[in-house]
């Protein structure tokens, strides 16, 4: 890496699968900016474990606390990064809720709907936009190999559908189609776009449904029998960043165990 280290801004980085990305990065030599909603200390546990991997006094990481569901929010999200840092060459989208509560679709409210697409889905949408016409606007140089990055964190909810949740698997499925349009509008640009689909992942996110998916990884849904780790994602994002995949654009990445294997 250069003396200017690469910059990753990863959105919802204090917990579960954006800290296993952030510290991916910091592995990877990049400076990280550690995007939050009101988690102060998991944010800063998340920073201090960046800086115990780092592997140059180039990376620099910093806190950013936003809540990425207001568009105002995203606009100081990407000023604050390049005020911080003064460049981004990767965009991670992670950050993302479940419904509050989980209920069949025939009694799912507005509310829930509303507030699970617009972080998970318009946020993401948004927030690439903004980047974008940065890089497009500024026409930096490129620190990262094969270019710059945006990564959508999805789910196997993309495609498997869950009726006590409906509002997520449509927010997913949805960001699924943003992954591939900025792909396709941007692979000339050299900007690479990629889509990570985790499966069932160890996260505050699946604590509260963590026994029915211990029986359910038991009884052999996911091929590889085990739940999957923050660092799983962690390290599939830090070999995009790496340069790792060249010659691709749109593509999925899947890192579920096998899930989205059909069987018969
Ligand atoms: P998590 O443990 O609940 O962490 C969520 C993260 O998002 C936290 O850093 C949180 O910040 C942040 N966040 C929440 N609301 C925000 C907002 N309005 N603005 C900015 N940041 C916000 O979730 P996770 O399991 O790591 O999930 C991360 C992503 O992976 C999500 O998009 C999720 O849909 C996806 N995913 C998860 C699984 C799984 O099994 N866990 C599977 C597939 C996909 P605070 O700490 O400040 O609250």
């Amino acid at each position: 890496m250069n003396d200017i280290a690469p910059a990753v801004l990863v959105t919802g980085a204090s917990r579960g699968i954006g800290r296993g990305i952030a510290v991916s990065a910091s592995e990877l030599g990049c400076s990280v900016v550690i995007n939050f909603a009101s988690d102060s200390a998991a944010a800063q546990d998340t920073l201090d474990s960046c800086l115990r991997v780092r592997r140059s006094t180039a990376q620099k990481f910093v806190l950013v606390r936003e809540d990425l569901s207001s568009i105002d929010g995203i606009a100081r999200l990407v000023d604050g990064t390049l005020r911080e840092l003064g460049r981004i060459d990767a965009l991670v989208n992670n950050a993302g809720i479940a419904p509050k509560v989980r209920t069949d679709i025939t009694q799912m409210t507005r509310e829930s709907y509303e507030e699970v697409m617009r972080l998970n889905l318009e946020s993401p949408m948004f927030l690439t936009q903004k980047v974008v016409n940065y890089w497009l606007d500024s026409r930096p140089q490129a620190l990262l190999t094969a270019g710059f990055k945006v990564i959508f964190i999805s789910s196997l909810s993309a495609y498997a559908a869950s009726l006590d949740r409906a509002e997520y698997c449509v927010s997913k499925a949805g960001l699924s189609m943003v992954s591939k349009l900025w792909a396709l509008r941007l692979a000339s640009d050299g900007i690479q776009v990629f889509e990570v689909r985790p499966g069932i992942i160890e996260t505050d996110m699946t604590r509260r449904v963590k026994e029915k998916y211990d029986r359910l990884i038991a009884g052999g849904l996911v091929p590889q029998m085990r739940w999957g780790k923050p660092d799983d994602v962690g390290t599939a994002v830090k070999s995009i960043l790496a340069g790792g995949f060249p010659f691709s654009t749109g593509d999925v990445i899947n890192v579920d165990g096998g899930f989205h294997v059909q069987r018969l």
